[in-house]
């Protein structure tokens, strides 16, 4: 008999940082919709970190893109992730791991995580194949060039990076 993990756990939490979404994380965002009641997807937003995007930008990408997906919502944090669950009562986080290369750093995520609040439990979605050699940095790296990244990106997100790296061209 499977066991239903919609009896038992009705939120996840999807943090990452989005910038910009690509087809990878939709995949994700759809496979953790279909399985658990509610999907919050919260867009990071690390002081000492350097975005292409902006927190709005980010944030309305994903509007866009999960616009079809009536029980996820988006949301936003900084600071410690495991502060950020607690405040939102949830108890399981939802990470992709694409190759081996993704795993030390999510496995130590995880266990750093646990160590802080030990009722949180992290669940990896493996990469769909298409999409395992999929970055957000790859996508900047190609867009930046010109190249093309319609199959790599939802529309939205194709069209907001041809005109983020054309006002950069144009000295915006
Ligand atoms: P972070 O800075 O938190 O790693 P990212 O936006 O790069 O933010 O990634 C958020 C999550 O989505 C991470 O768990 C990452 O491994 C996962 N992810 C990124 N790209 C893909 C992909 N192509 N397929 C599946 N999961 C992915």
């Amino acid at each position: 008999m499977f066991i239903d993990l919609k009896e038992t756990i009705l939120e996840v939490i999807y943090p990452g940082s989005f910038d910009p979404l690509t087809n990878g994380h939709l995949d994700i965002i759809e496979r953790a919709a279909d399985k658990f009641e509610r999907v919050i997807v919260s867009v990071l937003n690390n002081q000492k970190k350097t975005y292409l995007f902006s927190l709005q930008e980010r944030i309305d990408m994903l509007k866009k893109s999960v616009s079809h997906l009536k029980n996820v919502e988006i949301d936003n944090f900084d600071g410690l992730l495991i502060d950020y669950v607690n405040e939102k009562k949830c108890c399981m986080i939802i990470r992709g791991l694409r190759a081996v290369s993704d795993f030390e750093y999510e496995m130590l995520m995880a266990i750093a995580n646990k160590k802080l609040n030990p009722c949180v439990e992290t669940l990896f979605l493996v990469s769909a194949s298409e999409y395992s050699f999929l970055s957000s940095s790859l996508v900047k790296e190609i867009s930046g060039f010109g190249g093309d990244v319609s199959s790599m990106v939802p529309k939205y997100v194709e069209k907001a990076l041809n005109k983020k790296f054309r006002e950069e061209k144009n000295g915006k």
